[in-house]
Parts: structure tokens; sequence; C-alpha cells
């Protein structure tokens, strides 16, 4: 019976290994070392009070399209395309786990889906990786700050259909705004971030937020990460409209910024940073809930080591 459950989720394993996510462009370091550690661990390289000097160290980060930006509602234009919001319903059987982030609270895995549209304006999938937040919010709507933004961070995938030659953002990021509200209920997604017991999540459920955003409006634009090595490679996609957050809820987020060394300010957002003639677009989020994860094309190599699995398990069994 171990055996057989070995088997099988070895077979589980082979098949969703086979996921092959696209890389991001390596970072460009002033002192021309490439895949520098620099700002990785120590706490004295680089913090949220000297982000201006994030370009002495890092290139791209004193480049034109970074993030965030201070979204001015009324220079967007309205795009026709959107993108879809795939994710699974309740009871995902895949496990998140809490990633050690010195600048942030993450939690890592594999979730589920979406459809966005890159900079070619050609839809590709994107896989959801790890979500984090920033308090107070990064990205302003019309100069005015919210107190949480929690980034779903999602990555373009190498398969049958689509080839990362041909997709320029290589990751799409939601962000999704809270505000303190007097009148909201705690989500479920966040207790286990504060609960000290719990090192992974069984039922983790992206619904628990777009369920409860009755205005799906979004801002889209082109731009970077919002932290060192700040790579130009994000589809940026606001939602504006702020989701209400408990004070029990918002103060655990807070009291995480308590350390002193790695926020001076009791912050985590990097201000905002010019537009520079980019184009800001606005459309409505399409929600379409499914209730199984896709299926993941399977290589010839795949289908026959599956099959040898297969034979080996029959003549065990
Ligand atoms: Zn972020």
């Amino acid at each position: 019976m171990i055996l057989e459950q070995i088997l099988l989720t070895f077979l589980f394993d082979l098949i969703v290994s086979q996921r092959t996510y696209c890389q991001l462009p390596d970072p460009i370091f002033n002192d021309g070392v490439k895949n520098s550690t620099w700002g990785d661990s120590d706490p004295s390289d680089w913090n949220y009070l000297n982000s201006d000097e994030w370009k002495t160290k890092v290139v791209t980060c004193g480049a034109s399209f970074q993030s965030p930006i201070n979204i001015i509602t009324s220079t967007a234009t309205k795009e026709n395309t959107f993108p879809a919001i795939n994710y699974i319903l309740k009871s995902s059987t895949r496990n998140y786990f809490e990633a050690q982030r010195d600048y942030t609270k993450e939690l890592e895995g594999e979730y589920d889906f979406i459809t966005a549209f890159d900079l070619s304006n050609s839809q590709y999938k994107y896989y959801a990786r790890q979500f984090h937040y920033h308090s107070p919010s990064e990205h302003q709507v019309d100069g005015k700050n919210f107190d949480l933004e929690v980034h779903f961070v999602h990555q373009a995938v190498e398969d049958g259909e689509q080839s990362c030659n041909d997709i320029r953002n290589k990751l799409t990021v939601f962000g999704l705004l809270f505000q303190y509200s007097n009148t909201a209920s705690d989500y479920e997604v966040f207790k286990p971030w504060f609960d000290d017991t719990v090192n992974r999540v069984t039922s983790f459920d992206m619904n628990d937020f777009f369920q409860r955003m009755t205005d799906k409006t979004y801002y889209h634009y082109t731009g970077s990460l919002t932290t060192i090595p700040c790579s130009q490679t994000v589809n940026w996609y606001v939602f504006t409209s702020p989701l209400p957050i408990s004070r029990t809820q918002l103060k655990q987020f807070k009291d995480f910024l308590d350390n002193d060394d790695y926020f001076p300010d009791k912050s985590n957002n990097r201000p905002v940073q010019n537009l520079n003639g980019r184009a800001l677009y606005k459309g409505t989020a399409s929600f379409n809930g499914v209730t199984s994860l896709p299926v993941i094309e399977a290589s010839w190599s795949i289908i026959i080591q599956i099959a040898m699995l297969l034979i080996i398990y029959i003549i065990i069994i």
C-alpha cells in the first residue's frame, strides 16, 4: 500500500514538474558582477529609506519603466482586452509554504493560472507562484496610498501552446489594495500567515478576494519588480477599488514591519516612479471560477516514463 502511494505520488510529481517557467532576464549590476548577492540578506545594504540609491547598485532600478506608479485614473485609455481570472474554486490539494523573505511575508507555491495580455498584445497563460504584501500600498490612485497592497505574482510558462521567446513580460502581477474598515470580516487566506503552528496552507482560495470585489476595475501598464533587481518584465494589473480589511488583520501585517533594521520607517513600499510616457489602460476583469486544475501537456519522454511506471505498478500489484 505504501509502495502504491509512493508510485502514485511520483507519477503526479512527474506530470506537474513538466511545467517550465520562463526565466527573468539577469539583473545588471553597476560593479559588472552578474548575479551578485548584494542586498540579499544584509539590512545595511538597502532598505526603504535609501530607495533613491538602489540605482547606484543595480542599473535597472534607474531605468525608465519602473514600478510602482501613481495611477492617474483620468489619463487611462479603455482597453478592449482583459485578463481572465481562472482560479480554481475551494479545496485545492496543492500547498503553499511560507518563504523566508527579509522584506516581506510571502507564501509560495503553485496554484492556478490566469490568462493575460503581454506587451505585444498576445494572450498568454501565467501560473500563480507566490503572493506577498506591502504596507502602505506601493501604487497610488490619484495620489492616494492605501493601508495595504498584496501582490499576486504569476509567471509565464513554456508549454505546447506558448514559447518563452515570444513572451516579453515574463511576469503578470495583480496588485490588490486594502483599506481598513470597522465592518470588515477576516480573510481565511491571511490567517495561516500569522499562525506559527501552520507551515502549509492546504485550502487556499484566491476567490476569497475576487468574490468580495464588487468593482473589478483594473489599471494595466508595463513596469518592473518593486524590489531589487527591479527587472522590467512585469504586466501590472492594479485593482483600484480597495477591499476592506479588519483592524486585527491589518495590525498583524503592520506588526511584521517592527524590525528597525529592515524597516526603519515601519513601511515596505517603494515610492512611486515616473510613468515616462508609458500607456495606462483601464478595464474590467473577467472572473471564471474553474473546478479542476488544467491538464498539462506531456511530452513523449514523459509519456514513456509514465507508461514504464504503470507497468512496474501493475507488476507489483
Ligand atoms: Zn511586491
